[in-house]
Formats: C-alpha cells, sequence, structure tokens
C-alpha cells in the first residue's frame, strides 16, 4: 500500500463500487425508462413488484414513493386516527413515529433491548397500559428492526394477538433479511421498506414499498397511493389519499439492484464477522440472535463510557468516517417530547443514545480497508 493509500479516506457506505460491479446495467435499464417515457406507473414498476414478492415471499409488493409513505400509507389504510395509540420504540428514526403523529394519533414510546436495540416486551406491556391510563385507544404495534436485524417477534407477535393490536413491521434497514426461516416482508399485518440510497437496498432517489399477503389492505393502499383514485375507475376517487408512487426510473435501477442483492447480503455478514472477531475484546460489539439473518445496515459498536466525541475525532484523523444512529431518543426530541412514553422513562434508549457509534459498512468493505477501520479503533482506545 502507498502511503497515499493508507490515509485515503474510506467511504461509510461505498456506493461507486456497487456501480462498478453493476456496469452498464443500470444505465441502460434508466435509459430504457427515458425513452420508453412511461415514468409514472410504467412497465418496470409492476416488474419490480412481481420481482420483490418472488423475492421475499410475501403476497402483495406495493411500491411507492419511500419508507415513510410505506409506513403512511399502512396506517391511512388502517384508518388510523386521533385518540389512536401506536406503540413504538423511541430508539428509532423519526419516521417511524411521525406517520402516526400525520393521521392525529399518538405514538407511545416504548424501551429497547441494550444487546439488540429492537423493541423489548416488558416495556411494550408498560406502554400499553400508559396509553390506556392517557385515555388513548391502543391500536397496533410498529416494530422496527434496527440496524438490520429483525426485532424479537417470538415475543412481539403474542403481545399483539393477546391484546387485539395489529403488528406492522418497520422494515426499512431490515429488508432482505429474516427471522427463523421467515423472510422479513411477511411478518405481522404489513411490512413497510424503503429504498433510500443508504439503506441496504437503495435506488437512486426516493422509494419505498408495503408487503402484505391481506389482499384487501393491498387493494386498499394501491388506491391510496394514487389519490385514493377506484382501482377500476379512476375519476372516482374513492378515498383521501397521497401522491405515492414509485417513479419508474427508480424501479427500474431496483430491478438490476435485486439481482445482486443476496450476494450483498452475504458479503455485508462476512463483513461484520470480521468485526466481530477484531472487535469483540475491545468494544461491544453487535450480535445477532440465533436464527436470524441480518443485513446489517449499520455496524454498530457501544463504548460504555468512553468519550465517543473524541474517539470519533480519532479515527476521523485516520480517514475513517463513524456516525451516530442515534444521538438522541425520539422521546428526547422537541416535536416528539409531549407524547407519552412507558414506565417510569426509557433507560435504555437513553443510555444507547450516549454510547452508540456506528463504524463503515458495505458489501465492498475488503478485508485491507477493514484492517485499517479495526487498527483505528484500536489505536484509539489505547
Ligand atoms: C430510513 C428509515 C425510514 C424512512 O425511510 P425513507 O425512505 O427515508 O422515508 C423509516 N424507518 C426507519 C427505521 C428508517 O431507517
Amino acid at each position: 500500500m502507498t502511503d497515499a493509500a493508507a490515509f485515503a479516506p474510506i467511504p461509510f457506505i461505498d456506493l461507486g463500487a456497487q456501480r462498478r460491479r453493476l456496469g452498464a446495467a443500470v444505465d441502460e435499464a434508466i435509459l430504457k425508462v427515458v425513452n420508453h417515457g412511461a415514468y409514472i406507473m410504467g412497465p418496470e414498476v409492476f416488474a419490480l413488484e412481481k420481482a420483490l414478492t418472488g423475492f421475499c415471499g410475501a403476497k402483495h409488493a406495493v411500491s411507492c414513493s419511500s419508507g415513510t409513505d410505506a409506513l403512511a400509507l399502512i396506517l391511512m389504510a388502517k384508518g388510523v386516527k386521533p385518540g389512536d395509540a401506536v406503540l413504538c420504540p423511541a430508539f428509532t428514526f423519526a419516521a417511524t413515529a411521525e406517520v402516526v403523529a400525520w393521521l392525529g394519533a399518538s405514538p407511545v414510546f416504548v424501551d429497547v433491548d441494550a444487546q439488540t436495540f429492537n423493541i423489548d416486551r416488558a416495556s411494550l406491556v408498560q406502554g400499553l397500559a400508559t396509553a390506556k391510563a392517557a385515555g388513548l385507544n391502543p391500536v397496533g404495534v410498529i416494530a422496527v428492526d434496527l440496524f438490520g436485524q429483525a426485532a424479537d417477534y417470538d415475543a412481539v407477535e403474542p403481545f399483539c394477538a393477546e391484546n387485539g393490536l395489529w403488528l406492522l413491521d418497520d422494515a426499512a434497514q431490515s429488508f432482505g433479511g429474516s427471522y427463523k426461516g421467515r423472510k422479513i416482508g411477511t411478518i405481522g399485518m404489513a411490512t413497510a421498506t424503503s429504498f433510500f440510497p443508504a439503506k441496504p437496498l437503495g435506488c437512486y432517489g426516493d422509494g419505498g414499498a408495503v408487503f402484505t399477503d391481506d389482499d384487501g389492505l393491498a387493494d386498499i393502499i394501491r388506491s391510496l397511493r394514487i389519490h385514493g383514485q377506484n382501482n377500476e375507475d379512476k375519476y372516482d376517487n374513492q378515498r383521501i389519499g397521497m401522491t405515492g408512487r414509485m417513479d419508474t426510473i427508480q424501479a427500474a435501477v431496483l430491478i438490476e439492484k435485486l439481482k445482486i442483492f443476496d450476494d450483498e447480503i452475504a458479503a455485508r455478514n462476512v463483513v461484520a464477522a470480521r468485526y466481530n472477531e477484531a472487535l469483540a475484546s475491545l468494544v461491544d460489539v453487535p450480535r445477532v440472535a440465533d436464527g436470524l439473518v441480518s443485513v446489517w445496515a449499520q455496524y454498530t459498536i457501544r463504548l460504555r463510557g468512553r468519550d465517543r466525541t473524541a474517539f470519533a475525532a480519532k479515527l476521523k484523523a485516520q480517514g475513517v468516517p463513524t456516525a451516530i444512529y442515534y444521538p438522541r431518543p425520539l422521546h428526547q426530541q422537541t416535536a416528539y417530547r409531549h407524547y407519552p412514553v412507558a414506565g417510569n422513562g426509557l433507560p435504555v434508549s437513553d443510555r444507547l443514545a450516549g454510547d452508540v457509534i456506528s463504524l463503515p459498512m458495505h458489501p465492498y468493505l475488503d478485508a485491507a480497508l477493514q484492517d485499517r477501520v479495526v487498527e483505528s479503533v484500536r489505536a484509539a482506545l489505547a
């Protein structure tokens, strides 16, 4: 390695490497759409939906404009309204709770497990009590599969069934993974995912999808994404919907990227295993529960009391970028502070926000580059 290579900054996510691998395929797919001109609801949109159902095994895939809109479309289809409560974790991206608030309903924040970063069953029980005590009508749970690993569905599913709540999987970070042999996209009433460029399966702009086995729900969502139009008579809008479609060009990009996605997931798991082996003795490394396949949307370690700002600065000086997902849990943010939280607060979410940090993670992080990251982590902790 030359000195220049030794200090060249490492990308946090290397979409350029993926583009080189894909070669002309994506460019040609885009050009095809540009030439055929069906920019909205063109043939690639339906071809993508078919490919997605084939990939994950869900009966329906409904593509849409973003992961946030995928969540919103599901809540709209369920008729979520003011007075309703939806339980969701506080340690997540804002969109998870934002869509609940859009509809005038109340997110009720619950805590997460310190090992998996995902929703904690005991806190769900407390959150349900909190919602009822606040005079709200609990209708459902949005479980998030944070950083690419599925939530604890063996605990969450019976909780929902026992309490008459629907289960929505926010799989924006986990599409492509699986839970004990069940593919993400087939768990709960419905699943929402995101194709934002930095997600494990990303397009070249905004995009998302809803998955469900429920024919009626899929029909309503197909209508809602086009202003609530009647799927048979488009001049009779049946309900209040939105501009929720995926652009044909984005669908064309995703069709090409889906072809290499399984291989990329395998590569992500190789990278994660190398990190775990090299770093387990130095920091708290992420653990995937038995029987689960993570897609490693993030590789997130915990620094347990060490100075995170100084740690990040030392890595940056070596050309190693880091990111913090998430420095503030939702119940501590201005727009969400007034919503109820389970129990007497969410101590695990608060603690994680103070000591997590994510390292570069993508399928094209080769062993030499990864060694540089590991060496920088080791030096920063020494
Ligand atoms: C990215 C993300 C979303 C939102 O997806 P967009 O496509 O950016 O709208 C929702 N939930 C989680 C957990 C996410 O990480």
